[in-house]
């Protein structure tokens, strides 16, 4: 067995890492009363392998168990294999969490089934690297994080020009051992609390400057590592008054890289814009978006149920505005399934044997989930108006006074139990109005880079992988059919 357990993973934090939060240097996180929660809700995640570990665990080739997101697909059912795995995972935080460490896994599975892209260019050492270090995260049952994007002081001037090129990651230095690297990244997400960080290829790089072409992974606690955080949006609360926010905020932080020494063995792409500009072309967007389609799915049935039983429990369940709006969820969530399905039925191999799900359905949702996904909030708020803040804390249906009058006019219809009801509506405010809400439904927009981006990619795919002849095909076909009506004469 070398899948980790919850405890198991919480000592592999002790490592004094270099993270900042609210002006504080904190070098071991575990032991920060701020992420207590926090790393309470990761340490679940890896128990919760164990307990459902006829779907979360697959058996690597010396017999081990290992987390399912490990699995390279070699066929079609292999596929089915890790959908069911990777559902099973998203269930344990609804997918309010959206980077559990199974999101990095499976994009190393995807790079390592996809050898003859990273050989390529003269970068035989980088593969090694790379398939090598995909067989210790599995092994280790390391959790990464990666940072891909770079920042952007000015979005006027192109990104590796004038002052924005001053902050790109580059390599700045070489020993025997090692490349030495400077520079920031946005965003790491679970920055502080993953064993590894990991860079690769995003959007293009210029060929004249091979410096930032870079693909590594480095410990958290690598000298020079920055990783600053955000606010923290855990409350110290109990599971029942805030459900998520108890436990599953996962930490943004923006990094940056003050000359740290990457061993050359992590180093998967050094400073090769031919491989760095290649390898996300094929393979990468069928890959990952399996795993982040199944977790919004779970998101979206979630969301669903929550939104049908709030409209039971005040009675609103028949109104037609309500039921609309009802309507409207399960549809989000069923074009997810719809998209998910065709997207696994017409999977193939993409070459190197790997089996990797047709992309388009994922193209499509790309861009159109974060839409859904704010909506989804919208409608929780609508539906629950008011109620959303009528919720007593647990701790008020334990007080002798309260009890009976929070049973009198906090019930719901049909009679239905005041604390039954009071947990409904603090889950739906934590999923859509809290502070965490509000940072869950901006990782949603943002994640997979901004929509607008993404519709702009959408179109240069399809009209770069179809002759669009539909305009002038009606005007030939239909025109000459009705000729001979001198339509318009
Ligand atoms: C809560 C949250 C968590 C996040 N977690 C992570 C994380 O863990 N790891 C991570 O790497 N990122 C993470 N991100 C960052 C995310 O990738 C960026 O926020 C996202 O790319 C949007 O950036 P933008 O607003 O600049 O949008 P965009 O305009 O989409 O720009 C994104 C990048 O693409 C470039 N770009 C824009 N248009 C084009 C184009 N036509 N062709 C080529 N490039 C283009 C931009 O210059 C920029 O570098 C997270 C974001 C949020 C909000």
């Amino acid at each position: 067995m070398v899948a980790r357990t919850g405890e198991q993973y919480l000592s592999g934090l002790k490592d004094h890492r270099s993270v900042w939060v609210n002006g504080q240097r904190v070098t071991d996180v575990s032991s920060h009363p701020g992420f207590k929660g926090s790393l309470a809700g990761m340490a679940g995640y890896f128990d919760w392998q164990h307990v459902e570990q006829d779907e979360c665990l697959i058996e690597n080739e010396t017999g081990d168990l290992v987390n399912v997101s490990h699995l390279i697909p070699r066929s079609r059912e292999d596929l089915a294999l890790r959908h069911k795995g990777l559902r099973a995972l998203a269930r344990y935080s609804v997918g309010m969490l959206g980077r559990t460490p199974d999101y990095v896994n499976v994009t190393f599975a995807g790079f390592a089934g996809q050898p003859s892209l990273w050989r390529a260019a003269g970068n035989e050492e980088g593969h090694d690297n790379l398939i090598a270090f995909q067989k210790e995260i599995a092994a280790k049952d390391l959790s990464l994080t990666h940072t891909i994007v770079h920042p952007i002081v000015d979005k006027r001037i192109p990104d590796y020009e004038g002052v924005n090129q001053q902050l790109a990651l580059r390599k700045v230095g070489e020993t025997k051992d090692s490349i030495i690297v400077n520079g920031a990244r946005i965003l790491a997400t679970l920055g502080p609390f993953a064993d590894e960080l990991a860079v690769y290829p995003a959007h293009p790089v210029p060929e004249d400057q091979p410096e930032i072409a870079l693909a590594f992974s480095v410990p958290m606690n690598a000298e020079g590592l920055k990783v600053l955080c955000r606010d923290h949006y855990t409350v110290d609360r109990n599971v029942f008054d805030a459900p998520f926010s108890s436990r599953f905020d996962e930490q943004d932080a923006f990094i940056i890289f003050d000359n740290v020494e990457i061993p050359k063995s992590r180093v998967f792409c050094d400073s090769n814009p031919a491989v760095f500009n290649t390898v996300m072309r094929r393979g990468w967007t069928g890959n990952i978006m399996q795993q982040t389609v199944i977790r919004a799915l779970t998101k979206l049935e979630f969301a669903y149920d929550l939104a049908s039983r709030m409209a039971d429990v005040t009675g609103q369940n028949q109104r037609s505005d309500t039921t609309q709006m009802l309507g409207e969820l399960w549809s989000f969530a069923e074009l997810t399934r719809s998209a998910l399905k065709a997207a696994e039925d017409g999977a193939f191999d993409y070459g190197d044997g790997t089996w990797i799900c047709d992309e388009r359905p994922f193209i499509a949702l790309r861009p159109t989930m974060p839409g859904w996904m704010v909506r989804t909030n919208d409608i929780l708020k609508l539906i629950g108006s008011h109620n959303l803040l009528a919720t007593p804390a647990e701790a008020d249906f334990e007080d002798e006074t309260l009890k009976p009058l929070l049973a009198h006019y906090l019930r719901g219809a049909d009679d239905a139990n005041a604390k039954d009801r009071a947990r409904l509506f603090r889950t739906a405010w934590d999923m859509a109005g809290s502070a965490l809400g509000g940072r869950v439904e901006l990782y949603e927009r943002f994640y997979l880079a901004s929509a607008a981006r993404n519709y702009s990619l959408a179109h240069m795919m399809a009209q770069r992988t179809q002759d669009w002849q539909n305009v002038p095909d009606f005007w030939a076909a239909t025109d000459k059919i009705t000729e001979k009506y001198q339509l318009g004469r």
